[in-house]
């Protein structure tokens, strides 16, 4: 399908003829691929190899265009969450949050997860990511996201933003992604031109207005607000931030100042207190997208509330059973063990806290590591904990496959039993772990989730 003729009209006009024109034909041209690789993995140089990384990305540190697209469907790579297929121009959110080690960031409009991977590397163990998706289906891609990114800091919730917001100045971060028009995906996604529409461009308008009210809400005075969209839209990009700084006025005040290397071919700009910087597919190498971000000033009234826990589905592990919870990670005194009915989790303890706190408030599905459940004192591992990056391998026997047994693995398959040990085994391919298979005298139990298996052929 071609471009939409009144978005041909309108960049023509807002870029100028001979700008919009070279836009538009960018939009025509291959789009760049590129991935983000996973440190809390260990990745190494022979992954990028594999994976047929032709350089970095020049604003993020582990981001990596790539030669070609390869099917990351049947990478196991892709499977173990050693990387994350994202856009480049989105890694750049990574570089505006700056250091974020430790902080409570909220990524308010999280699915399918891009972004909420790159806030889990950077928030580190001590750091906590509340990542919520309204739509109940998308928040069930995102946990799996999440899962497999395997770092046990995201907290994944699923509500109206106004829930979070509720919070009152609860965040050190509150990042929105918002819905948008989609102008930036007419490149790569032909389905965003059909959807295309100059009715839905108002109708997200007011949408973002009413997400970034909650945003605003929840984040603590002194904290850091991101605003992204990819569409190229002025009344969504630099026409919401207006709209924002009417009501919001002079408690938006400037964040500190991102470094950008002209040679990226990012436009920077400014509304008011907000940095801003747009990527246009013929100046950057990445899709098209528009980012902001400024701060709430520290004198605003009211102080960071902290709730109070009054009624909480997680209950303290029972002493009991911690010591073989314990057995199955690494670090375990940084980690705190809970109960949610008859499965444990582990939550990193600085975070624990506030994990409840959000637990009494809003519905969370999904947090910290997912570890399993306790059979006769021995744990029944969850798939998930096979992603973690904290699993301690001693805990089990572990198997190499290779790159075909794995898909085959992936694909739910029955393993060969000749080489597992007998009882539970955890699957890895070139050391990367994909889940866990339990062998019974001849027979092998495929452990891996229905909801994750490869169906291509
Ligand atoms: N941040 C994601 C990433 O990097 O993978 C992409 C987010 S996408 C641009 C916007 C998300 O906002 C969608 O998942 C959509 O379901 C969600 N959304 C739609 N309407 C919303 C609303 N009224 N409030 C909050 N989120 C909304």
């Amino acid at each position: 399908m071609n471009l939409p003729e009144k978005f041909v009209e309108r960049v023509c006009c807002d870029l100028g003829p001979a700008e919009g024109a070279a836009l538009c034909e960018a939009l025509e041209g291959p789009a760049p691929v590129s991935v983000r690789l996973n440190p809390a993995k260990d990745p190494g140089d022979a992954l990028l190899q594999q994976l047929g990384a032709s350089g970095p990305v020049p604003w993020c540190a582990d981001g990596w265009y790539l030669a070609v697209r390869p099917q990351f469907t049947f990478d196991p790579a892709f499977h173990a969450g050693a990387y994350y297929v994202q856009e480049a121009s989105s890694q750049f959110v990574g570089r505006l949050v700056g250091d974020v080690r430790g902080r409570r960031i909220l990524d308010l409009c999280a699915a399918p997860g891009g972004k909420t991977t790159l806030y889990a590397s950077l928030a580190g163990p001590e750091g906590l990511v509340v990542a919520n998706e309204i739509d109940r289906r998308r928040a069930r891609v995102l946990a799996d996201n999440v899962r497999k990114w395997g770092t046990a800091n995201v907290a994944v919730t699923s509500c109206e933003p106004r829930k979070l917001g509720d919070l009152e100045a609860w965040f050190d971060v509150v990042a929105v992604d918002a819905p948008c028009s989609g102008e930036g995906m007419f490149r790569k996604d032909p389905g965003a031109r059909e959807e295309w529409s100059e009715g839905n461009v108002r109708l997200c308008a007011s949408r973002q207005d009413a997400i970034l009210r909650e945003a605003w809400r929840a984040l603590r005075p002194g904290g850091t607000l991101l605003y992204s969209t990819c569409t190229f839209n002025r009344d969504e990009d630099e026409g919401t931030l207006e709209r924002m700084l009417d009501w919001a006025g002079d408690e938006v005040v400037e964040a500190p100042e991102t470094q950008v290397d002209g040679a990226w071919g990012i436009v920077c700009g400014r509304v008011g207190a907000f940095r801003t910087y747009r990527f246009y597919p013929h100046r950057a190498r990445g899709e098209g997208f528009f980012a902001a971000v400024a701060c709430k000033t520290p004198e605003v009234g009211g102080r960071r509330r902290m709730a109070k826990v009054r009624r909480t589905p997680f209950a303290p592990a029972d002493r009991s059973v911690t010591d073989e919870l314990r057995r199955w990670l690494l670090d375990t005194g940084r980690m705190r063990f809970v109960a949610v009915g008859d499965s444990f989790y582990a939550w990193p303890d600085g975070q624990a806290e506030a994990v409840g706190v959000l637990s009494c408030s809003v519905p969370v599905i999904y947090a910290g590591v997912a570890l399993g459940r306790i059979f006769k004192g021995r744990l029944k591992p969850d798939p998930a904990l096979a992603f973690c990056a904290m699993l301690d391998r001693e805990a089990l026997p572990v198997v190499d496959v290779d790159c075909e047994e794995a898909l085959c693995y992936l694909r739910r398959q029955e393993l060969g039993a000749e080489v597992m040990a007998e009882g539970l085994n955890l699957v890895c391919c070139e050391g990367r772990a994909l889940g866990f298979v339990k062998r019974i005298g001849g027979r092998t139990n495929n452990l891996y989730p229905d909801s994750l298996r490869i169906l291509k052929g």
